[in-house]
């Protein structure tokens, strides 16, 4: 898969995506992530690329041409138009599904915003879907640009060493993962459960659903609608909610 950011600060974005698992992915040729200047594409001679919005109002706004025909010139290098997320607060917020159903695409393009956003025109002229990372504002989209990148990067076959690591965990099938434990096996007086170190597979296993099960009851328990329980399972929710009831 490719991904390219259209970003006015391409070394925030390299400093990340290079470094740590995707930077590994992108060296064993799994992966391409490029970052690609906005300020490069415009055709103001004093190499503006932003100005103040019509009608008043605080900060700067990023104007439309620059961010058009770096979008334009990407197309053309790619032979085609790859789907255009635009980072912003205002988009609907990231999952996991989104994650998934991203990854499966073979080219994407992330573009940035930042000041005060974007002139409203060129987003409605190239952008298929707007990507928030949470109900907060940051200063730009390169960080938002980066969760989302990483999110779909892990998801591409081979870039984390097998599936199993991203199937069990959190969010994937709308459970939350069952706590985790590493050597040493007695910590600060506090020892690792000990259906861990009996070597029963199926044990551990059993062990891990239900606690991923309670564990999502207890913090989200909004997910259980959408997890694919047992018919068991179902009733185990049903007296978790019975106790927390008596408690
Ligand atoms: N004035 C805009 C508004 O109120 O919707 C916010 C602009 S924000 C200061 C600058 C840029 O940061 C945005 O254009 C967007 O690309 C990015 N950004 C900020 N918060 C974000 C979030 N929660 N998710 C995704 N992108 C975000």
């Amino acid at each position: 898969m490719r991904i390219d950011i259209l970003t006015l600060f391409p070394d925030m974005c390299r400093a990340v995506f290079n470094e740590s698992i995707t930077g590994r992915a992108i060296q064993k040729g799994i992966l391409q992530i490029h970052a690609r200047n906005i300020r490069d594409y415009t055709l103001d001679k004093h190499n503006r690329v932003d100005d103040t919005p019509y009608g008043g109002g605080m900060g700067m706004l990023m104007q439309a041409q620059p961010i058009y025909d770096c979008f334009k010139a990407l197309c053309e290098e790619l032979g085609e138009r790859p789907h255009l997320v635009y980072m912003s607060p205002q988009g609907s917020v990231l999952t996991q599904q989104k994650a998934v159903e991203l990854s499966k695409l073979p080219n994407l393009c992330i573009l940035c915003g930042h000041y005060e956003g974007v002139d409203e025109r060129v987003l409605e002229e190239i952008v298929d879907e707007e990507i928030s990372i949470g109900d907060y504002v940051l200063t730009g989209g390169e960080l938002p640009a980066l969760v989302l990148a990483d999110s779909i990067a892990r998801m591409i076959d081979g870039v984390l060493a097998n599936e199993d690591a991203y199937t069990l965990e959190s969010h994937y099938n709308s459970l939350l993962e069952y706590p985790q434990y590493t050597k040493p096996a007695v910590w600060n007086e506090k020892e690792v459960p000990a259906v861990l170190l009996s070597g029963h597979h199926a044990n551990i296993e059993k062990w891990r659903r239900e606690q991923s099960i309670r564990r999502t009851f207890e913090r989200r328990p909004d997910m259980l609608e959408s997890a694919d329980l047992s018919a068991k399972e179902k009733q185990f929710v049903a007296l978790l909610a019975m106790n927390e009831e008596d408690a």
